[in-house]
């Protein structure tokens, strides 16, 4: 290695650091007025570990709101449905994102159930599901707490799009779900709101969490749920959902289940159907499953409702994707959920002039979890996703959400 890229190497170093020193500074200040700044040199080095835990208000009320930018559901008043804002970072204007959390504090202590949605902006019935969920409860009649966060990447939702508009370099769009646990004093916002997020608001609250997707805009999946069966915890809770699929794999780190795991919290990811619109038949299935899930812990009294085990659930290991050699028009011979063979035809392609151009076929026996739903596709992108079983050391693949 040259002098020069030994020297470009700790410039780099040192600038990163300065970022950190400055952005701990900063969260030092303005921490400096709350009540429990007894911890401030914890979390001067380490924000993640050290942010306060007792709920901060911060003053302001947004249409009827009180927002926080810390919140502990055990300062909240039991038997009661609490609407708040948390302030996320700052936009570049200067005010904040706010994220919207719904509070169900039960009459009595329980479990903590965290209930997410929005890490996408275009995955609404991820988004309706919850807020079914959360008009089912009677705090009165509830021992635990439920906490909501709906609209977790509040600049991807405005526009209806998956991805974070970011202003470092012009616009960049980030995937919210690569950015876990986030960093407060991160180099992008995206970063930062995750950070934010993650340390004051959703991993403080959460015994569980459950984080809710759909497919993404062009890219229509069926009803099915992401989760490790081999954590005893997560398998329980993945099989009182009455949805057709699981996909049995940890998937990658980055996304925000995973992060909920690694802080100790079971967790898993549901994927509800198509972007951009709400799927009310199949929304009311996660309902069920989630209502399920509460009464597993003790949070809501009743009958269980219809489970994994009503079903013919399908679960497999892994996700053979297809993706197109070839430009043109899409035709699928296959609906989600259909049992397919290995080397069965599954999507055609012509081009502008009719003539068939491709033709893919699955190379392995598993059920269709994902479609391409924009008819028009250039090579490279994802056409299908095969839920299947592979045999041997799972690999961490890529997923449909
Ligand atoms: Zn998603």
């Amino acid at each position: 290695m040259s002098d020069k890229s030994v020297k470009g190497i700790d410039r780099r170093d040192l600038l990163m650091a300065s970022i950190a020193t400055v952005g701990a500074a900063a969260a030092l200040a303005a921490n400096a007025g709350a009540a429990n700044a007894e911890d401030s040199a914890t979390s001067s080095s380490a924000p993640a570990a050290g942010a306060p835990s007792a709920t901060i208000y911060v003053g302001d009320v947004i249409q009827g709101k009180k927002v926080v930018s810390t919140l502990d559901v055990n300062d909240l008043e039991p038997g009661k449905k609490h609407l708040l804002y948390f302030q996320g970072v700052e936009m570049p204007t200067g005010q904040h994102w706010y994220v919207s959390v719904t509070v169900a504090k039960g009459a009595k202590p329980g479990k903590r159930g965290v209930l997410v949605s929005g890490v996408h902006g275009d995955e609404m019935s991820s988004v309706h599901t919850i807020q079914t969920v959360m008009s089912q409860l009677d705090p009165a009649q509830m021992s635990g707490t439920v906490m909501a966060v709906t609209d977790v990447s509040r600049p991807a939702m405005e526009g209806m799009q998956r991805r974070w508009p970011n202003f470092g370099r012009g616009t960049d769009l980030i995937d919210m779900n690569r950015e876990w646990p986030g960093n407060e004093n991160g180099v992008t916002a995206a970063s930062r709101q995750a950070g934010l997020l993650f340390n004051r608001l959703l991993r403080p609250n959460a015994d569980f969490a459950i984080d809710f997707h759909t497919g993404t805009t062009g890219f229509d999946v069926a009803a099915f749920n992401i989760g490790g069966m081999d954590v005893p915890e997560i398998k329980a809770m993945l099989e009182l959902y009455p949805v057709g699929q699981i996909f049995d794999n940890h998937v990658y780190p980055s996304v925000l289940h995973n992060a909920f795991i690694d802080a100790g919290i079971p967790s898993f990811c549901p994927e509800i159907g198509a972007a951009r619109v709400l799927d009310l038949e199949m929304i009311s299935l996660f309902v069920e499953g989630t209502m399920n899930v509460l009464k597993h812990h003790g949070i809501v009294a009743g009958p269980m409702g219809r489970t994994g085990k009503d079903v013919d659930v399908f679960v497999g290991n892994s996700a053979f994707p297809i993706l197109a050699t070839a430009g043109g028009l899409v035709e699928h011979l296959v609906k989600l959920n259909d049992k397919v063979e290995a080397g069965q035809k599954v999507s055609i392609q012509r081009d502008s002039f009719g003539e068939v151009v491709a033709e893919y076929a699955s190379g392995v026996a598993g059920e269709i979890s994902g479609l391409r739903s924009d008819a028009m596709s250039e090579p490279g992108n994802p056409l299908a996703f095969i839920l299947f079983n592979k045999p041997g050391p799972e690999d961490v693949g890529g997923y449909p959400e």
